[in-house]
């Protein structure tokens, strides 16, 4: 063997899943096709309660001196230009790791935890890419195969093989244990802007009836923006993000004077369609973590949450696994971190389908907005969820339901 653990993808999900295994004991090697600092497509936003996982990864404290924003809410605009404020510290009885949020780059977010795993460790080859997966003659897998920059090929073997690849992860897909989800389908629109007006210490997102965009603050007077917008609506979105996005954005009156005296500091990229979910996230000798095993869409902000707590719940079931008897008893060990993601992740995911449904639907999220602008502790509550410290229980209860809908 040449691990006893092969990570593939260094993102958060891997960075997490390799730091808790190595702290272990484990030798885990982590297998990444970029070189970091690399980017990545996304609102760069962290919930509350993901400070707790960095903080304990020891990836706070260069986080804060990197410069990261803090966020101390989010306050969402319906189509019918109802506002909502949630605040992180409010008067419901829950809180959090802290009252805030954090916003930070990509390149920067996720060279700080690698290098946090590294620190553990892990013995991380950057620019090598996966392409297919080892198994034996049982069908369980073994290894990897990889390319390396100059484009040559070989195999590396390890007793557990963990898909940290992302949302098109070669691992997921050469097992068949993923499926892209026929609805939405949204693509994004991201970049980053310098002087935009009216920036606060909120999160943002402005919903549309053709799609949504989210704005937030992410330190040294930074603004991230991320277009969200139905696939169908945005054939030429590749081609032309920069174009698509203009257009959109200079179609918003309420938006659009933001950016008149403000610079665009990056490209505009675009990813997506990104729905995506495996019906289960491990078999023999491997598992999936991070966006490889699940992603639904970035309203609700919790991909990089559920990346580090991810590799927090495998990490267990894998050193149960590597000390299992058998074959059986290892499979069984691992796929207790099954059990152990719809445990923590069951109700969130019901709620992001939710909130899925109303951003898609404009007349229902007129009307639950109404009712938000209006009951302040529901909108903190809704708030509370998507930062990750108030328990889905609290808004999916017939109670919570109902005051939505029907007052
Ligand atoms: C538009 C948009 C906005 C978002 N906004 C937010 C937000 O504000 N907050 C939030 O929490 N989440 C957000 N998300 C979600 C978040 O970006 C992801 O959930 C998060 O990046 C998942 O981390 P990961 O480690 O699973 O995957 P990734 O971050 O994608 O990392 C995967 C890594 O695997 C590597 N890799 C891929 N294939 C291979 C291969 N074959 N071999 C070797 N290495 C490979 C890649 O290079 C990459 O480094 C957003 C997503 C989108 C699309």
């Amino acid at each position: 063997m040449d691990a006893q653990v092969i990570v593939v993808g260094g993102g958060p999900a891997g960075a997490s899943t390799a730091w808790h295994l190595a702290r272990a004991g484990v030798d885990v090697l982590v297998l990444e096709r970029a070189r970091f600092p690399r980017d990545k497509p996304c609102a760069e936003y962290l919930s509350p309660q993901a400070s707790r996982i960095l903080a304990n990864m020891g990836a706070l404290e260069p986080c804060e001196r990197s410069g990261a924003a803090h966020l101390a809410g989010m306050i969402v605009r319906a189509p019918n230009g109802s506002r909502i404020q949630g605040d992180y510290a409010a008067s419901h009885g829950f809180t959090g790791f802290r009252d805030r949020g954090l916003a930070l780059p990509r390149p920067v977010l996720d060279a700080i935890l690698l290098d946090r795993s590294r620190a553990a460790g892990a013995r991380v080859q950057e620019g090598v890419r996966v392409s297919d997966v080892v198994r034996d003659a049982r069908g369980a897998v073994r290894g990897v195969r990889v390319q390396d920059a100059l484009g040559s090929a070989r195999e590396i073997r390890a007793c557990v093989v963990v898909g940290a690849d992302g949302l098109r992860s070669v691992v997921s897909r050469r097992l068949g244990l993923g499926h892209t989800a026929r609805a939405p389908r949204r693509i994004a629109l991201v970049c980053h802007y310098r002087g935009v007006d009216g920036i606060t210490s909120y999160g943002e997102m402005h919903v549309e009836r053709d799609g949504y965009v989210g704005l937030a603050d992410v330190g040294g007077g930074v603004t991230n923006v991320a277009m969200v917008l139905p696939a169908r609506a945005v054939r030429d979105a590749a081609a032309h993000p920069a174009q698509l996005f203009d257009r959109w954005l200079g179609a918003r009156p309420h938006l659009a004077p933001r950016f008149v005296q403000a610079e665009r500091t990056s490209p505009v990229r675009a990813v997506g369609p990104f729905a995506r979910h495996a019906r289960r996230a491990t078999m023999a000798g491997a598992a999936l973590v991070g966006d490889a095993a699940d992603f639904f869409d970035p309203f609700t902000g919790e991909g990089i949450f559920a990346a580090l707590r991810g590799g927090e719940l495998l990490a267990p079931a894998v050193l149960d696994s590597l000390g299992a008897a058998t074959p059986g008893a290892a499979r069984r060990a691992l796929a207790r971190y099954d059990t152990a993601r719809r445990h923590a992740f069951g109700g969130k995911w019901r709620v992001e389908r939710l909130v899925g449904l109303a951003t898609a639907y404009p007349m229902l999220m007129n009307r639950v907005a109404r009712t938000l602008a209006r009951r302040k502790e529901l909108a903190d509550l809704l708030v509370g969820v998507a930062g990750d410290f108030v328990p889905p229980r609290e808004v999916l209860s017939i109670r919570y339901l109902a005051q939505l809908l029907l007052f």
